[in-house]
């Protein structure tokens, strides 16, 4: 069975991925087979580290057309990964009437805490924090972004926080969140979004099983993959795994190689 598109790529036009290359991606992805490939760079405008900014779109568009042209036989969509949307609607908007955008992922990687904006990456280096406190107000506001009306179309990471899980602390369990996060999956549901199963580079199912399962019980349709790759090797790694994950869940592979996988 080939792999299904990766639906989420950051390149040199992220702020963080200083090893990134949407060439180089675009090579790798016809390496491996990939049907398709998705170049969702950061839109973040709750600027919370050093060096962080929003990707430049016009510039963006037109490194699109230069890969659409130098690997003609690889489809390549155009995306962004919009960060807390709901806190920026003007900004949104505006991206999002840059130009065409084949694939939007909405993001919570920040919350308000303590008078802060903090990135779940810096949870665990806050002294004293109430770590399972800080966790619950993540998928709190991962609740407000999908109701809020923002235009995007796929929830990404929806267990973002786990990827910086403090060492020594209890492992995270998806029944520790569990009402929240049934909660967040049926608003998902009710608004028309796909759940995206992202595989953190090969390290994390961003969500697991426990919670693709839910995805069903609560009447989820689609699934999509992202790698969530900032370099061109990590690009689809991981998916595997993630794939066999989501068949065992309960959802069908796309006949067309090219579309999102279905209950
Ligand atoms: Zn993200
Ligand atoms: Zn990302």
């Amino acid at each position: 069975m080939p792999l299904p598109p990766d639906l989420h790529v950051h390149t040199e036009w992220s702020w963080d991925a200083a090893r990134g290359s949407m060439e180089k991606s675009c090579a790798r992805a016809l390496e491996i087979g990939l049907p398709a490939i998705a170049f969702t760079e950061h839109a973040d405008w709750a600027l919370v580290h050093e060096g962080q900014h929003p990707v430049d779109l016009p510039a963006y568009f037109d490194a699109i057309e230069r890969c659409r042209a130098a690997y003609p036989s690889l489809r390549i969509l155009t995306g962004v990964e919009l960060g807390e949307p709901h806190w920026f609607p003007q900004e949104t908007a505006a991206a999002l009437a840059s130009g065409p955008l084949d694939i939007v992922l909405g993001s919570i990687h920040s919350i308000h805490w303590d008078g802060d904006v903090l990135d779940a990456s810096q949870f665990r280096g806050r002294p004293g924090i109430d770590f399972p406190g800080a966790v619950r107000e993540y998928f709190a506001e991962l609740l407000l972004m999908v109701e809020s009306g923002q235009p995007f179309e796929t929830l990404a990471h929806i267990d973002y926080p786990k990827r910086y899980w403090p060492q020594g602390a209890a492992p995270y369990r998806e029944k520790d969140y569990e009402e929240q996060i049934r909660a967040v999956l049926a608003a998902a549901v009710r608004t028309g979004r796909v759940l995206e199963v992202n595989t953190t580079r090969g390290d994390f199912l961003c969500p697991d099983m426990t919670v693709v399962r839910w995805w069903r019980e609560v009447g989820g349709q689609a699934v999509q993959y992202g790698s969530d790759a900032h370099q061109p090797d990590k690009v689809a790694e991981g998916f595997l795994i993630a794939t066999q994950m989501v068949e065992a869940a309960g959802f069908k592979p796309a006949r067309d190689p090219v579309s999102l996988w279905r209950r």
